[in-house]
């Protein structure tokens, strides 16, 4: 029976499909899927061979102009094809299911990271990772976290999870108990790409949320656009009765930052002060950031 009904939902598309001039699977379509499955297999051996870096973009106080902490951006050098977007390999990794052993891979080594610029006597700073909603669901997320920070010696204070508008959006109320956990472990969490999800607000009072992370897609034409300085002045403002913590994205003009300094937006990020840095490059941005 679900064979038959099956087959008839396919025939209805092809019908449905030819009916519009458009082949069944277009070339387009083989091309992209090929490319998927050509990365996905490369991405089985891409950890064990070194293949993939954390980038480091700071993060800055607009009261003071100090770096209060650094988000990790995952970067691959695939040895034929070249550097490959986390934009496109994620969703991939994240379909195949590599994203929980990449994911590790990530908190385990900005952790690392972060400990050691520590020890090498850098201001102690505050480390954002981004998690996939496939980690999110995992049920031992937290004490394979916890283990980690206890094993390298980092408070948890110091690390800060990114979770997505879009995440938190689609199943609240357990998002609100994992948060709780998080929360009650003293890791923070920030929901990034805030304003593109429908957050429902009611939902934002009951998320132990530590900051709001405002989409860049709001800020990049903030000198030109009413409405997009609109938008980011209400979210600021909202943030800050609810007692939250905001930090812009994108910011690449001077405009932009005094834009959000005037509006009280606490922190900042983006191309203004520095793209996404190798672990090398950022301690370099740091000393002479420090001496500025
Ligand atoms: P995201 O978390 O929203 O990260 C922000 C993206 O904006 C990054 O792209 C960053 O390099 C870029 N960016 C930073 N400043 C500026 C700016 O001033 N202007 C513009 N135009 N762009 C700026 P990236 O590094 O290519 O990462 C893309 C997305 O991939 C991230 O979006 C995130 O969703 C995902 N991603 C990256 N690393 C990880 C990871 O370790 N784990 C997971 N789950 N996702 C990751
Ligand atoms: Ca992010
Ligand atoms: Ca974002
Ligand atoms: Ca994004």
């Amino acid at each position: 029976k679900t064979l038959l009904k099956n087959a008839e939902t396919a025939m209805y598309r092809v019908k449905n499909d030819s009916r519009n001039g458009f082949h069944f699977v277009t070339p387009e379509m083989q091309l992209s899927a090929s490319r998927n499955l050509q990365l996905e297999n490369a991405l089985r051996h891409a950890l064990k061979r070194n293949e993939l870096q954390l980038y480091y973009q700071p993060q800055i106080s607009t009261s003071n102009g100090q770096i209060i902490g650094a988000e990790a951006l995952l970067r691959w050098h695939h040895p034929e094809l070249g550097m490959i977007s986390p934009a496109e390999f994620i969703p991939i990794a994240e379909s195949s299911g590599q994203i929980i052993e990449i994911g590790e891979w990530v908190l385990r080594t900005a952790i690392r990271q972060t400990k050691n610029w520590m020890d090498d006597g850098f201001t102690p700073m505050i480390i954002a990772v981004n998690l996939s909603v496939v980690q999110f669901r995992q049920k031992n997320l937290l004490t394979l976290i916890t283990d980690i920070l206890a094993e390298v010696q980092l408070p948890n204070e110091y690390l800060e999870l990114e979770l997505t508008e879009a995440v938190t959006m689609h199943d609240p109320e357990s998002v609100i108990n994992v948060m709780n956990t998080f929360h009650e472990q003293g890791i923070r969490m920030s929901i990034d790409d805030f304003g593109t999800g429908y957050s429902s607000l009611s939902y934002l009072k009951k998320f132990k949320v530590y900051k709001l992370k405002i989409d860049q897609s709001f800020i990049r034409d903030i000198s030109n656009d009413p409405d997009d300085r609109a938008i980011v002045s209400a979210i600021i403002d909202m943030a800050s009765n609810l007692g939250l913590q905001t930090i812009a994205e994108g910011v690449e003009t001077a405009e932009q930052l005094a834009f959000l300094r005037l509006h009280g937006c606490h922190e900042v990020q983006g191309y203004y002060f520095s793209k996404p840095l190798p672990s090398v490059e950022f301690e370099q941005f740091r000393h002479n950031h420090d001496l500025t």
